[in-house]
């Protein structure tokens, strides 16, 4: 065993003895974890502002809008209702099993491996841990070293304001998490990228892990002729900026009606400029050379327009915010997740051509429509596949605890957020309670002709 292998091997091993202490079980020391994330939102809020802006270069009221409350509204929403959830749900028990008793309950995995994103490093570590610990389980978390501040501000931090002897950190790179992968887990809990993402699934295999890998894909905006321009150029160009677009969810590409294309992007370009009017610069940092060296590449390479930014600074890592218009449909801007500020508008003849191309695709982690028929964004959220959908939006469904949140597809597999993480990570488990009379020698073998009459018409 090698020095790295044997530190997982202790962490997991570890953790499993703490939960077969039983402890975790237990809705008070679920409820003290959840409490633990919020005062860790609430009291450090500036220290994750701090170690987001070194890594992403952020500013720490962005960081405070999609990292720290998010996950603390996480962490109170699932507080508020775990006692509800916890509770086991009773079943109607068909004729042939009377008398007895049925219900459901959800029994904590045991152990749970959660595998960080770098572009939102607190959020993606901390949230999946919320749904670890309202279902009862100790949690390993492998947060990304390429978002190296907050993967060590994690480290110190979180065995301050959680059971430090249930939640265990362990820092390291892809080679650390298939160290963590071969020691089997009771499920593994992914967020980043599709190929990485097979490379999760590949190593959970062997021990039989079951994954949740939150992935993610080119998610479409369309935008229809009915559609209130002014709006969607507002919602687009706003998410697209934060984090530099760095953003699982962020609107990939938009589909315009021909029509009201060069309109919408005309309003696009002129909100990019609005909202970045208050910053230093227009430009936005971008996590590392790697992701920098694969944005400006889709921006040389491509064949559409570039009608706004297109400029780059690779010694400070900065990129303008781009529009590109026309773009082709094997364009590597059209093909690869873009993954940074980078906006891409095609102009579409017709809705069914705008069906058409994004269903050519993989199904996109989101699908967002603007229009105002309800009746139009309806038959589209119907005949295009994603893992969520948001009308006249884009990326709110994120922020929505109720709602389930996952791929579908390449774009992943599984949700968490809320109640749904609660499942996701909790084991459904069938209990048929049953009482020893009445019990009718009739119903054992050999079967007596009435025994077999009346079998045939119970079960
Ligand atoms: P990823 O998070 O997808 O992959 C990088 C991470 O995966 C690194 O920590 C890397 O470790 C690790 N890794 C590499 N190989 C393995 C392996 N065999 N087993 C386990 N882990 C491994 O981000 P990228 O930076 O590669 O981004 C690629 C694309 O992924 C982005 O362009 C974007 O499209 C998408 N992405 C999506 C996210 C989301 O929230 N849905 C989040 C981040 C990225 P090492 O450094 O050792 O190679």
């Amino acid at each position: 065993m090698t020095g790295t292998t044997q530190r997982e091997a202790a962490v997991a091993a570890g953790l499993r003895d703490v939960f077969a202490t039983g402890r975790t079980r237990d809705l008070q020391w679920r409820l003290e974890q959840l409490r633990g994330i919020e005062r860790l939102c609430d009291e450090r809020e500036r220290e994750i502002a701090d170690a987001l802006a070194q890594d992403l270069g952020r500013p720490a009221f962005d960081s405070w809008l999609a990292d720290v409350a998010p996950t603390k509204a996480e962490a109170t929403y699932a507080r508020k209702h775990l006692h509800r959830w916890m509770r086991r749900k009773r079943i109607g028990m068909p004729l042939s099993q009377w008398p007895a008793r049925g219900w459901v309950q959800y029994d904590p995995l045991g152990v749970v491996l959660v595998i960080g994103a770098w572009n939102y490093p607190f959020y993606l570590s901390v949230a999946p841990l919320v749904a670890a610990f309202a279902a009862g389980n100790c949690a390993v978390l492998k947060p990304s070293e390429l978002a190296p501040a907050t993967s060590s501000l994690l480290a110190r931090l979180l065995p301050q304001y959680l059971d430090a002897e249930a939640v265990r950190v362990v820092e390291g790179d892809g080679a650390t998490t298939q160290a963590l992968l071969a020691e089997g887990f009771d499920h593994a809990l992914f967020t980043g990228g599709t190929e990485v993402g097979k490379l999760i699934m590949a190593g959970a295999a062997p021990t039989l892990t079951p994954v949740t890998l939150e992935l993610g894909g080119k998610s479409p905006v369309i935008v229809t002729a009915d559609a209130d321009l002014d709006v969607a150029a507002r919602r687009i160009a706003w998410v697209k900026l934060l984090n530099s677009g760095q953003t699982c969810i962020a609107p990939d590409y938009v589909l315009a009606a021909r029509a009201v294309a060069d309109a919408l992007v005309a309003k696009i370009v002129e909100n990019l400029e609005r909202f970045r009017a208050g910053e230093r610069t227009a430009s936005q940092r971008i996590v590392n050379d790697r992701q920098f060296d694969r944005l400006a590449g889709l921006i040389s390479s491509t064949t559409g327009t570039v009608v706004a930014g297109g400029g780059s600074d690779r010694s400070t890592l900065h990129m303008e915010p781009t529009v590109i218009v026309g773009p082709g449909a094997d364009d590597p801007v059209m093909t690869q997740e873009i993954f940074g500020p980078i906006l891409p508008v095609v102009p579409v003849d017709s809705l069914d051509a705008a069906i058409r191309y994004v269903n050519a695709g993989p199904k996109p982690l989101a699908l967002y429509v603007f229009t105002e028929s309800t009746e139009l964004a309806r038959a589209i959220i119907d005949v295009v596949p994603s893992g969520g959908a948001v009308v006249n939006h884009v990326a709110m469904h994120v922020l929505v605890a109720q709602l389930p949140f996952g791929g579908v597809g390449a774009s992943g597999m599984g949700a968490y957020h809320g109640r749904w993480g609660f499942e996701a990570l909790s084991h459904r488990r069938a209990v048929l309670a049953k009482r020893t009379t009445p019990d009718p020698t009739l119903f054992y073998p050999p079967y007596s002709r009435l025994a077999v009459a009346l079998m045939r018409k119970i079960f």
